[in-house]
């Protein structure tokens, strides 16, 4: 499958980090062709101006947006990596999507209501926490992690098939169990193999 990465962290040597590199090998390894979109690297302006919003409500999707939207059109398979910011997905990668998915290119309503457009075949979500499986259970907000996500986005833009893993108490474990999670993000190429 043809993959793409989204990777939103603006540390390169942050666990985060450690994750995109074990996730693009494990992807090639599995011969899947792989791009990696850096939001931070790449300097990504995630605000979304009055002009921009202004020439989308009037069907014109700005040149930088169209961009995006083609790096996305490229991709079978889409992975998200980033760490759980304010029960939320960083700044940057919320105003990406904020941008990208775009009426009459991610969804679009009709007689029947609302249908989403995208046609990715699978997705995947990597996210970090700093709270422990615990406390997130005992709020019972385990779901609360993801959904905005899985739910809320890529579902509602069509994408059926949304895994997600959460790495929790990322700071607090032990170094062995790091190194565990990052052998486990190696063999997770195999789940996009058809
Ligand atoms: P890092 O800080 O880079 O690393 C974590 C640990 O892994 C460190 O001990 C580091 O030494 C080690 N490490 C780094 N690289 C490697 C490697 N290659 N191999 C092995 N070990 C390595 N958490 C919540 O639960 N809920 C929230 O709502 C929340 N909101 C936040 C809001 C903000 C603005 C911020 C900054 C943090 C928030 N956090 C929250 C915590 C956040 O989720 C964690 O800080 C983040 O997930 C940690 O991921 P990281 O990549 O930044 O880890």
């Amino acid at each position: 499958m043809k993959v793409l990465i989204v990777y939103a962290h603006p540390n390169p040597s942050s666990f985060n980090h450690a994750i995109l590199e074990q996730m693009s090998f494990g992807l090639q390894e599995e011969g899947h062709e792989v791009q990696v979109k850096d939001l931070y690297a790449e300097n990504f302006d995630p605000v979304l101006r009055a002009s921009e919003l202004e020439q989308l409500q009037a069907g014109t999707t700005p040149e930088s947006i169209l961009a995006e939207q083609k790096a996305l059109c490229w991709a079978e398979g889409l992975v998200f990596i980033y760490p759980l910011w304010w029960f939320g997905r960083p700044a940057i990668l919320k105003g990406w999507f904020d941008k990208v998915l775009t009426n009459g290119f991610a969804f679009q309503y009709g007689d029947k209501g609302l249908t989403g457009m995208l046609k990715h075949r699978r997705a995947l979500i990597l996210i970090t926490a700093g709270g422990t499986k615990k406390f997130f259970k005992k709020n019972r907000a385990e779901h609360l992690i993801h959904r905005p996500m899985s739910d809320g986005t890529l579902a509602f833009c069509g994408i059926d098939d949304v895994h997600h893993r959460i790495y929790y108490d990322i700071s607090g474990i032990s170094e062995q169990a790091r190194q565990k999670i990052l052998s486990e993000v190696a063999g997770l190429g195999r789940h996009f193999n058809e």
